[in-house]
Formats: structure tokens, sequence, C-alpha cells
């Protein structure tokens, strides 16, 4: 049976040290402070906002929410991002997305200063991560990727990670953060061939797809790490990942469940990146 790298306990450790910073940088007259930008009623953007909502109340970051209805203009959403970015009590923006058709989301996306771009949507902060250059924020799930490994020491120096997936929110960034730590580094795709080979042939194999349970005994081996990120829910209500975990379990020497893995730490890397922002703005 696998070693299973619990992302709740990377993110416990990692909310102790937020919760500190936010409480020095309070002592100093400062409140860091978050704003939550959402335009329509998504239940997947409400549930992940009242989930921020109830972890950086006990963090000691405030919460200001922003609900703009599905029918706002690209010009109104632009006067709320500008004004965002005017506002100094304001350290840091998450805005959920997909935004509605009708608004230009790159338009949006990059009129975010990129000092309150916590969540790494930017082309300022992707090319940060692409030349490897400490600009803006990488986008968090990427970012929690690399904290797992970090906290249970998987060094990747060398080592052969095949990344499953080459989303802008995901699979490229944690593929470059890994080139940027001298992994050697494979990306797969939907038009990837002979893909259960590739991931087998890995020493780290990070998925992130969203396709239930599509990794299984094929595309891993015995010395394997890997990290799911995947997150489905299925037809019972269930929630897994990209991997089949009760096979993988038995084959591979570590690896993340889902859920408790590394969707539990995404929350506590948008909370770093908050307190990063803040500490820089009042420094
Ligand atoms: P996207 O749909 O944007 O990207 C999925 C990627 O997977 C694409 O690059 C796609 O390839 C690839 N893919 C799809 N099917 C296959 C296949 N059969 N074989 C190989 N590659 C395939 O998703 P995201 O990157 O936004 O999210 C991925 C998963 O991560 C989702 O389950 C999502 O719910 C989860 N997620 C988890 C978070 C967390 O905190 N843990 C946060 C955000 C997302 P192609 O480019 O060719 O289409």
């Amino acid at each position: 049976m696998s070693m299973v790298l619990m992302g709740n306990e990377v993110s416990k450790k990692i909310m102790e040290s937020v919760k500190m910073r936010a409480s020095t940088l309070a002592d100093k007259g400062t409140m860091p402070k978050i704003c939550l930008l959402r335009v329509g009623e998504k239940p997947d953007d409400i549930r992940y906002e009242n989930s921020v909502q109830k972890n950086f109340d006990k963090l000691g970051i405030q919460v200001q929410k922003i609900q703009l209805p599905t029918e706002v203009t690209q010009e109104e959403l632009l006067k709320v991002i500008f004004e965002l970015n005017k506002d100094t009590s304001v350290h840091g923006v998450l805005m959920f997305r997909p935004l509605p058709k009708t608004i230009d989301e790159d338009a949006i996306r990059n009129a975010l200063s990129i000092q309150k771009d916590i969540d790494g949507m930017s082309d300022g902060s992707l090319t940060g991560i692409l030349l490897n250059k400490t600009q803006g924020y990488a986008p968090c799930t990427a970012e929690a990727c690399i904290a797992l490994l970090d906290y249970y020491k998987i060094d990747v120096t060398g080592k052969k990670v095949t990344v499953v997936g080459r989303s802008n929110v995901i699979g490229k960034p944690v593929a470059l953060m890994l080139l940027n730590r001298n992994a050697t580094v494979t990306v797969c795709h939907s038009k990837s061939e002979n893909l259960s080979k590739i991931c087998s042939q890995a020493d780290i194999l990070i998925c992130a797809t969203g396709r239930a349970k599509m990794i299984g005994e094929d595309f891993v081996n015995p010395e394997q790490t890997v990290l799911d990120v995947g997150i489905s829910v299925l037809e019972d209500g269930r929630v897994c990942g990209d991997v089949d975990f009760d096979q993988a379990a038995q084959l591979v020497e570590k690896i993340t469940p889902v859920p408790r893995g590394i969707g539990s730490i995404t929350t506590a890397i948008l909370a770093t990146h908050l307190i990063d922002a803040a500490e820089k703005a009042h420094g």
C-alpha cells in the first residue's frame, strides 16, 4: 500500500504561518483584506466563496464580497476592477472564472494590477513563471502541487515528471514551475499518443484533466509519486480525482487522495499570496 500524502496536513502548516503573519500585520495597523469578485450565481463559485470566507475569518483576514449580475457589462466590470486597483485597503482580488461569454475575459483578467493578482490569472503573473522571475503570483493550485512536494521533501531535481493537462490554470504553470526546479518535464494532453506508456515511465505523475478515474494501473509504476489534482463528482455524489485511487494506491510509492489532497492546499496558498501582497503594500 502506498504512502498517502495528505494535503490537509500541508494546509494546516501553511495556515499557521499565515495566521501569525496576519496578526503581525494587524499589530502594525494593517488589516489584510481580500476581495472576492463574483459575476452570476454559479453554485460552485458560491461554495468556494463561502469556504474562503470561513477559512479567512479564522486567519484574521478581512473578506469583502462584490457580487454582480450575469448581465453586467464589460465597462461596468472594468470600472469595478479599476476601483479595486486604487483601493489601498484591498490587498488582493480573487475573481471567479469563467466569466459570462458576453465579457472579454482576457481584458478583465489583465486589467487587475499584478500586485493584487493573488490568483495568478494575468498575463504578467504567468510571464513571471515562464521567465522564472518573482513577478506576480502563480495560480494557486499549481503552487499547491509544489507546496505538497516541498512539505514531503520530494526533490524533483533531475526527476522525470509527467504532467497530464495543459490548462493555463494548472497544467502549464505547474510544468514550468517544475522545470524551473530542474525537473525533466513532459506535458501530455488529450491528443497525446501512448499516454499510459509515457505516464508509467515518470518518477512523478501529476494529473490535472478532470476525467474521473482515467489514470489506472497501466499508467503507474511502483517507484512513482502521484499527485491527483482532478476533482470530479460521480453520479452517486461522491467526489473523486483523475486517478483510480483504489487501484493506484496498491501499486505506487506515494499518492495524494481526493478529497483531502491538493484541493485542500489551494486556499492556503491563496491566503499566503494575500499576506505576501499585504506585506509588500505596507512593508
Ligand atoms: P481544463 O478542462 O481547462 O483542462 C483539462 C486538461 O486536461 C486539458 O489540457 C486537456 O487536454 C486535458 N485532458 C482532458 N482529457 C484528457 C485525456 N483523456 N487525456 C489526456 N489529457 C486530457 O481543466 P483545469 O486545468 O481547469 O482543471 C483540471 C482538473 O483540476 C479539474 O478536475 C478541476 O476540477 C480540477 N481543479 C482542481 C483544483 C484544486 O484546487 N485541486 C482547482 C482547479 C481545478 P487538451 O488541452 O488537449 O484539451
